[in-house]
């Protein structure tokens, strides 16, 4: 098996934590794991060290300096390629009717959820350009399909993974050429502080479909909206 590097974001719990342990407990893969603060982060600390070739950086996706900072910080330390960006942090919100949304909890949820994932990427572009597989999976949600709307009431939520999907389109139309692979992912309904314990899957149950996933993923699948088993979403 090829060893590849990982870069997770919203790896300190929930999905984006069960992803960079399921992955180092395969043994084959590196893993950067990002932290909003390395100083206050919980057992990903730990784990990452135990691993020689991984790494924890910290940064907020919604600061793009702090981003530049991390992709210097990596490239110091000798980071010279990523393989599969997962951009996985992402927030939500109380449920409302959508006209009673503040106007400031919607600009943090856009700002964390679409705009953040695009200066992430837009950041990481050189380093994924000398990856092999030069995937970017964005962790999106069924709740962001227009299609299958449900009316579930965390619309600001709902708003900003329909433009997440948009995002991971508009990158796969523009970088197909380069060999880029933009995928937009469900991980479904899963137990962590933003999906609850009242969720049917628990995050190893989810994170183990989505790394078997992962590990299948080609340049055919760019521009897709897909489950985590890797079946394909209507957007
Ligand atoms: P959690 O709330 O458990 O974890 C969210 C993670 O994102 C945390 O590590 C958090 O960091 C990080 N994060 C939040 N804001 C920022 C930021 N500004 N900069 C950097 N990191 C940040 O969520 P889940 O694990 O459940 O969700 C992960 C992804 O999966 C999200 O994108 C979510 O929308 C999506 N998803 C989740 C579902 C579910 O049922 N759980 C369903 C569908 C999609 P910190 O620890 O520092 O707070």
């Amino acid at each position: 098996m090829s060893r590849y590097t990982y870069l997770i974001t919203g790896a300190n719990r929930g999905i984006g934590f069960e992803i960079a342990r399921q992955l180092l407990a395969e043994g084959s893969h590196d893993v950067i794991a990002v932290v909003r603060s390395i100083g206050t982060a919980g057992p990903i600390k730990a784990l990452v060290d135990e691993n020689e070739n991984s790494k924890i950086v910290e940064f907020d996706v919604t600061d793009r300096l702090s981003i530049k900072g991390a992709v210097k910080a990596l490239k110091a330390k000798g980071v010279s390629k990523v393989d599969v960006l997962i951009n996985n942090a992402g927030v939500t919100h109380e449920q409302v009717p959508i006209e009673a949304l503040e106007d400031s909890e919607f600009e943090r949820i856009l700002r964390t959820n679409v705009v953040g994932p695009n200066a992430v990427i837009s950041e990481f572009l050189p380093l994924l350009q000398q990856g092999t597989r030069k995937i970017v999976v964005n962790i999106s949600s069924g709740l962001g399909s227009i299609s299958m709307n449900s009316g579930y009431t965390s619309g600001g939520y709902n708003v900003s993974k329909a433009a997440l999907n948009m995002l991971t389109k508009q990158y796969a139309v523009e970088k197909a050429s380069s060999g880029f692979t933009f995928i937009a992912l469900d991980p479904g309904w899963v137990q962590t502080d933003m999906g609850g314990k009242g969720a049917p899957l628990s995050a190893n149950e989810s994170v183990s479909a989505i790394v078997a996933t992962l590990s299948k993923l080609t340049t055919k699948d760019n521009g897709k909206y897909m489950n985590r088993f890797g079946k394909t979403l209507p957007f």
